[in-house]
């Protein structure tokens, strides 16, 4: 894609002090974001393991990870394969060989004869018998005493050993601040308190079960997910309030027959569906106040959110202020809003258009335009937004295909509109802001992290749309399937072939659309075939787009580039290439490419083998259901919310103990108790936001 997304503004670094050098370890940990005592206090071991007991042989399982004690009755590295260590021990109970691939010449001195050794690992029947391949092994005297406590694995790095961890967590913990941050009655019943979970966690009293620790559902889990779940309800609750405190100006006043919301009504070629009607008015409602507008607006691919944006705007401009429309890339800008533009511009309209290619002269005449006021209307990427864009008098800003922005784009968009709308008649005030996405939200997710967002939905189509078949099918029928493509092109419709996409690399991608382009090219003589990619000029994207919509083009091969946004009601089939390497919510946006006219329309799902299970599951959910909430249901529960979210761009996955799936009666809990304390204690409230989230509280106010 041409257009790169938002970057947030990293904060600057502080200035380094002429500090003691730090050793690798101690860079290590900063590296982890393990910088105060509370955030190693609250690096949690991965897993457990028990050293406490010892295991004889014999009565060890095949895959049984466990420790034993034994003794050497023979050493010797064997040569005759691979070079190796083979140590032969016997604990009375059987015999054990142990192997190990990699070995110091140390170890074949220390593991003489006689030589007493306590083993961890995972039992194995190899030729031999019974064997470990690479336990940990220690030399030990037959009163050396076994550990008192399950031993902890953090997640670690190569450059932190977990000793070295786990001796910083352990002091760590003495000196961590852990009070009680809830007043008494507050805590739902049968936490423990944060210091004794902790101290449970890091070091498992004697005799616990590892097993059940794993599980995570021990009440010293549930402390600390409660514990995490409040502190970012918390910053939530106070993001809201700084909002309630901005001011915005109100849009409304303009009413009757010559306002461009009214005319613009009269001109769409059909009526408004009921959801529209509905969602138009929560808007307009908005609009009319003056605090900023913060909402969503969620609507299956197809429902009709254009027109709702193009009201949205209208009633902006009839108020006498500016819009700006803004999409991901540059591509998306001009096909997404294209339909809109052609709605108000013949309503007399000046539109101003700003993207990353338009520069120089064209650039410098918009943005007058914009800066004199006499552009109403402002489409285009976030190049919209960039430093040197003076808005005259910005009150109303649209984001479409918001679920392709992470949070921390939604953060530095916010950021960008409030320096962008500029102090206006002496008071500084934000634009009012509309967020639309074809993805849903599913509700704990929105719950958990968009508690500072209303959400409008579109759950109706427009009428008269033909459902679409999707089938799913191995590469192996490819040729039967560009069988259906001519027949397909025969009745005189279109087809959309879509290429994989390989991530890290453009250039591979366009290699395998060239490939495939020439290859269907020569599979259907006669048959015109364009190709449509990421790379190509705007200019060379506009001619092949507009040579498909006119049908002059039968066949598009095309890179995820037409992901969004294209509207040709007579391509009735799409084939989606290798389609086990994409997200649900992006096929299901795919898809909705099709289906738009009168004929029934199918979408091909092509996978290569072999899928594996949850591949499996993914594709079967698309061919199940049409319906976008289902889809972002159970891409939710395959993928986990990190992704989802676009987190993974953000490189921090925001919650790290609570799982939003099981914890949602702990969400609740702490949804409930987090108005509470900021109303009787704001000053613990502070502290837990800190404790918890420390400068990661930033992510949630977005
Ligand atoms: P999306 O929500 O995916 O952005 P669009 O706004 O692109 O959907 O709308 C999809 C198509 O439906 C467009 O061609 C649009 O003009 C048309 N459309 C929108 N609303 C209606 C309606 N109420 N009745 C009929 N067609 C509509
Ligand atoms: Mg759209």
């Amino acid at each position: 894609m041409a257009d790169v997304p938002l970057q947030p503004q990293a904060p600057p670094l502080p200035k380094a002090k002429a500090a003691p050098a730090r050793s690798a370890p101690q860079q290590a940990l900063l590296k982890l974001g393990l910088a105060r005592d509370i955030d190693l206090a609250l690096h949690l071991p991965l897993r457990w393991e028990d050293e406490t007991r010892l295991v004889p042989i014999a009565t060890l399982r095949e895959g049984e990870v466990a420790q034993v004690q034994a003794s050497v009755r023979h050493c010797q590295v064997d040569e005759r394969r691979r070079r190796q260590l083979v140590v032969r021990v016997d604990d009375g109970s059987a015999e054990l060989q142990l192997r190990f691939l990699h070995f110091y010449a140390t170890q074949l001195k220390s593991y003489a004869p006689g030589v007493l050794l306590r083993i961890r690992g995972e039992l194995r029947f190899g030729l031999f018998g019974r064997e470990m391949v690479h336990p940990s092994v220690k030399v030990v005297q037959p009163d050396t005493p076994l550990p008192q406590r399950l031993t902890p694995v953090y997640p670690a790095s190569s450059q932190l050993p977990q000793a070295y961890l786990r001796k910083a967590v352990g002091s760590a913990l003495q000196r961590a601040p852990l009070g009680e941050l809830l007043p008494a009655g507050l805590l739902p019943p049968g936490l423990p308190p944060l210091r004794e979970a902790l101290q449970l966690l890091h070091q498992p009293p004697p005799g616990s079960d590892a097993e059940a620790l794993q599980q995570r559902n021990h009440p010293a889990w549930q402390r600390l997910k409660f514990d995490e779940l409040l502190a970012q309800q918390l910053a939530q609750a106070e993001a809201q309030r700084v909002r309630a405190a901005l001011r915005a100006p109100p849009l409304a006043g303009a009413e009757g027959g010559h306002t461009l919301g009214t005319r613009l009504l009269q001109a769409l070629p059909f009526a408004l569906t009921a959801a529209q009607q509905r969602v138009v008015a929560e808007i307009r409602a908005d609009l009319a106040r003056s605090q900023p507008m913060h909402r969503l607006l969620q609507g299956d691919v197809g429902s009709g959110k254009t027109v709702v944006a193009a009201l949205a705007a209208a009633t902006t401009i009839d108020a006498g202020w500016q819009c700006a429309l803004m999409a991901p890339t540059e591509i998306l800008a001009e096909q997404h809003f294209r339909k809109l533009v052609g709605w108000l511009e013949p309503l007399g309209l000046t539109v101003a258009w700003l993207t990353g290619s338009r520069k120089g002269r064209a650039r410098s005449k918009m943005l007058a335009l914009i800066e004199s006021g006499e552009a109403p209307l402002v489409v285009g990427t976030h190049a919209v937004i960039q430093d040197d864009v003076r808005f005259a008098r910005l009150a109303l800003a649209v984001v479409d295909e918001q679920h392709r922005f992470g949070v921390v784009q939604r953060l530095a968009l916010r950021a960008k509109l409030g320096q962008a709308s500029g102090p206006i008649d002496g008071t500084s005030l934000e634009p009012h802001l509309l967020m639309m996405s074809a993805t849903p939200i599913p509700r704990t997710l929105a719950m958990a992290y968009f508690a500072d967002l209303d959400v409008s939905t579109l759950d109706e189509l427009p009428p008269g749309r033909t459902p679409i078949a999707t089938r799913v099918f191995a590469d192996s029928k490819r040729d039967a399937v560009i069988e259906r493509i001519r027949d397909e092109v025969a009745a005189g419709r279109q087809v959309y072939w879509v290429c994989p996409l390989v991530e890290e690399s453009e250039h591979v991608d366009l290699q395998n659309a060239t490939a495939t382009h020439a290859q269907l090219s020569a599979a259907l003589p006669g048959v015109r075939v364009g190709l449509l990619h990421g790379r190509m000029p705007a200019a060379e994207k506009a001619a092949v787009m507009q040579l498909f919509s006119q049908g002059e083009m039968k066949l598009l091969v095309a890179t995820t580039v037409i992901e969004v946004g294209v509207d040709v009601p007579n391509a009735s089939l799409m084939v989606v290439e290798h389609a086990e390497r994409f997200g649900l919510a992006q096929l299901h946006q795919l898809r909705g490419r099709v289906g738009r006219g009168a004929a029934a329309s199918v979408c091909v799902l092509l996978y290569t083998a072999p899928l594996s299970p949850t591949g499996k599951d993914r594709l079967r959910a698309m061919a199940e259901t049409n319906d976008g909430f289902e889809i972002a249901r159970r891409d939710l529960a395959i993928r986990g919310p990190g992704e989802f979210l676009g987190a993974r761009q953000s490189g921090d996955a925001l919650l790290r103990f609570a799982d939003l799936q099981e914890d949602d009666a702990l969400l609740e809990a702490a949804r409930e108790l987090a108005p509470r304390l900021w109303a009787e204690a704001p000053q613990a409230a502070r502290q837990q936001i800190d404790r918890f989230l420390g400068g990661r509280a930033e992510f949630l106010k977005a």
